[in-house]
């Protein structure tokens, strides 16, 4: 709930104000405050008891950025702010609601330069007031190539009936929002954005890319669905941003000048600068009014149809890797490859992973991810033998398949075989818990292992896999070197190269 104790007062003492934020233009510290007391009246309403990430840069663009999330401690009390349940760990981030003019100048005296509003008000967390398509360009595309692609979706929402609006993010791309305000949740958003990005993938493959993953989106767009997430915020309209060494306003337009600046090809009508902007909004007004009041529903089989099982939380994976430089299975592909395989038994794989050190991976599918662990002596095939492992972050269930080289660098940097595939069973226990044994049926693996907890190290679980019931008989030196997807050995693996090998086997 938003909650506040003080009244804000007249005017605030404001802090190096020549201080240059965009070398380029010589833009200033106070600029940017002058620009949010002028723009107010109009970005206001957007950020209204909207939880907001600051982008805040204390040296201009040139210098470091940081993604604030929680209030300061310092925050005085006329602060507004809302307690949010972290996804994970427990606690609360306290995320400030800039609900008046002041707020605003508090903020863009920390160097807030961006603003990032959630799409849903306080408290009601899970009910979006829109559906946001954020167009970003790959290499070789740009922003009229994106135009092109928002075109493309507003004639599926126009076949919908429903209306949508447009804005430049002020950095390389488009963003288009259907207003809803009318009750909905994220899962329906997320699903129906995410099934119009597919659609129009499918439909448009050398122009869109649905997906992170994908190894180039070289001249295509990526329509990024997965901002219509309870825990996802999107610049907010007539926000400046910090992404060039010039300032440049989120700004809305007509359809009609999108399609006027696509024929003649021209970006600068697509750019604006805060003088621009603001003369912009005295002579047209807030061209974006309507996302705030228009009521519209999506389709209501659609909305009856999502699928609203509880997500598995692959945070921590996303968070670790860079999918535009590994071409492993982004999060997002967890949840809809699932569905075709609940009734049946649940899969384990075994990847071999030469990384720093050599080791195996082993994965459980379990609640719509896969349960991972790092065992760097692989599974024990004795009687009674145990092996350590440790637990690392949930994987996709696509990880699954992804055999390749993640690059040099990157997070696990290395070569990774499919090295054994099957279903399990639960013998006894529980995975999720701290012990249970399970019954491989796999390529290689056949029979039952007992696995462990035995201690927390460093923040992570310690596990031991035990061989259980009785000996296995070992996997020899020239099947350990196969993967069971493509029957390659680590070394033409390697040889294939990092990029395109996700899934080899189709
Ligand atoms: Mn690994």
């Amino acid at each position: 709930m938003a909650s506040r104790a003080g009244k804000p007062p007249r005017d605030i003492p404001l802090k190096n104000l020549d201080k240059v934020f965009y070398p380029a233009t010589g833009f200033t510290k106070g600029e940017v405050i002058r620009y949010y007391r002028d723009v107010a009246r109009w970005i206001l309403p957007h950020l209204k008891d909207r939880p907001v990430t600051l982008v805040r840069l204390p040296d201009g663009v040139a210098g470091e950025r940081f993604y604030a999330k929680n209030a300061p401690d310092y925050a005085p009390d006329w602060i507004t702010t809302c307690a949010v349940a972290r996804e994970r760990g427990g606690g609360d981030i306290r995320y400030i609601v800039i609900n008046h003019e002041m707020i605003l100048r508090w903020c863009a005296n920390l160097a807030a330069i961006e603003l990032h509003p959630f799409l849903h008000r306080a408290p009601a967390l899970d009910r979006p007031t829109c559906v946001a398509f954020d167009l970003d360009p790959g290499e070789g595309a740009d922003v009229l190539t994106c135009i092109e692609v928002a075109f493309r979706i507003k004639e599926v929402l126009d076949s919908l009936g429903l209306q949508s609006f447009p804005k430049v993010s002020g950095s390389k791309g488009l963003q288009v929002y259907v207003p809803l305000n009318t009750p909905v949740d994220y899962a329906a958003t997320k699903a129906f954005a995410r099934a119009l990005a597919r659609l129009l993938e499918e439909r448009h493959p050398r122009l869109v890319v649905s997906s992170m993953a994908k190894a180039s989106r070289r001249g295509r767009v990526l329509i990024d669905w997965s901002q219509n997430h309870a825990a996802k915020t999107t610049v907010c309209v007539y926000s400046l941003r910090a992404k060039r060494d010039a300032p440049f306003v989120s700004m809305p337009l007509e359809w009609r000048e999108l399609a006027r600046a696509r024929r003649a090809g021209n970006k600068r009508s697509l750019e604006f600068g805060p003088k621009e902007a603001l003369a912009r909004l005295r002579r047209r007004g807030d061209l974006f009014a309507p996302v705030l009041t228009l009521r519209q529903r999506l389709p209501r089989a659609f909305v009856a149809a999502v699928d609203r099982r509880a997500e598995p939380d692959l945070s921590a994976y996303e968070r670790k890797r860079d999918f535009r430089k590994s071409s492993e299975p982004p999060p997002e592909s967890a949840a809809d490859d699932a569905s075709g395989s609940e009734a049946a038994a649940p899969r384990f794989v075994v990847q071999k992973h030469a990384a720093r050190n050599l080791h195996y991976d082993f994965r459980l599918e379990l609640d719509g991810a896969l349960k991972s662990w790092a065992v760097p002596k692989g599974l024990p095939y004795k009687l009674h033998e145990k092996r350590a492992a440790f637990e690392v972050e949930d994987h996709p269930l696509d990880y699954m398949k992804f055999e390749g080289t993640i690059p040099k660098g990157e997070y696990g940097g290395g070569t990774v075989m499919v090295w054994d595939l099957g279903t399990y069973e639960v013998v006894s226990g529980d995975p999720r818990q701290r012990s249970a044994v399970l019954r491989l049926h796999g390529k290689k693996l056949k029979g039952e292992w007992r696995i462990y907890r035995i201690r927390r190290e460093g923040g992570k679980n310690v596990w031991l896999i035990e061989k259980h019931e009785r000996a296995a008989r070992p996997v020899g030196r020239q099947r350990d070197d196969r993967s069971v997807l493509t029957q390659r050995s680590m070394r033409r693996i390697a040889e294939a190269g990092a990029g395109d090998e996700s899934d080899a086997a189709g």
